[in-house]
């Protein structure tokens, strides 16, 4: 039984590999990994009109942080004038249905190893493979209160999350992972009001011995800069803004902007709003 799940698993990989590179410029392709389970992990190809690096982006891998989940599938309705995408709009299913950061375990914190115990160890497996295929990551996340590198209060603190674009070094061999976010900060924050509201650059100095941070040595963004050696970010914005749609907005904004530092330039559809219903016009 294992030899024919095996079996069937590398078929599959090898048909999704040929499909994925015999893709014609400008052409969409959408997969779905498990489905017919209750963890279907649809993931979408986006072959550029011309050629350049592949990146991917992720959303929903904590189902409590819909901006990810949200941004993700409108920019997997992207025109990529070049590069490719790779977009995974929903990690983790079962979470987002459930609206809970997790069902089993925090499927962020199963990178560090091949596990192999819940189903979130085998979209893990898939979300390696899809990495693996990629030449950068950008992770959306939502995070509670606002980042700060000092005490200000309880609400914004080096212990808050929100509304910060975290790398887990500075540098990380060849790759300034820090002045990527620099150059997009000084784009992107600018346009954002109230102030209280821009981005900070978060560096959780995963490597580091001192570092508060050390359980981010098992998410993602360390997976693919220590095993893929490929740049990753993570663009969070804050649960404590209560405007969807402004959060969703900022987070499509950052993704674009640091989409097209490492080549990959995308035009997102435009998003007419409605109250509270997102209606999505493809560009
Ligand atoms: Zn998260």
């Amino acid at each position: 039984m294992k030899h024919i799940r095996k079996t069937v698993w590398v078929s599959l990989a090898l048909l999704l590999c040929a499909a994925s590179s015999a893709m014609a410029a400008g052409e969409r392709y959408e997969f779905t990994f498990f489905e017919g389970t209750q963890y279907p992990l649809s993931v979408v190809f986006l072959h550029g009109e011309q050629d350049g690096p592949t990146i991917m982006v992720q959303g929903g891998i904590q189902g409590d942080e819909p901006s990810g989940y949200i941004t993700a599938q409108i920019l997997s309705n992207s025109r990529v004038r070049a590069g490719n995408l790779i977009v995974v709009p929903r990690a983790n299913v079962p979470s987002i249905n459930l609206r809970t950061r997790q069902i089993n375990v925090d499927m962020n914190r199963r990178f560090d190893r091949d596990y192999n115990l819940f189903y979130e160890d085998r979209l893990a497996r898939v979300v390696r493979f899809l990495l693996a295929q990629s030449d950068g990551l950008i992770h959306l996340h939502e995070g509670s209160g606002f980042y700060h590198p000092t005490y200000v209060d309880s609400l914004r603190n080096p212990m808050r999350y929100g509304q910060s674009i975290i790398i887990d070094a500075m540098v990380y061999g060849r790759m300034d992972l820090g002045r990527t976010v620099d150059n997009a900060l000084a784009e992107l924050n600018p346009r954002i009001s109230p102030a209280s509201y821009r981005f900070q650059l978060f560096n959780t100095r995963t490597f580091d011995d001192s570092t508060n941070y050390s359980e981010m040595r098992k998410s993602l963004t360390c997976y693919a800069l220590t095993a893929l050696n490929i740049p990753a970010l993570a663009v969070e914005v804050s649960k404590d803004i209560t405007q969807l749609d402004w959060k969703v907005q900022r987070q499509l904004e950052a993704t674009e902007v640091l989409l097209r530092h490492y080549g990959v330039d995308v035009v997102p559809p435009a998003i007419a709003y409605d109250k509270d219903k997102i209606k999505v016009k493809k560009s």
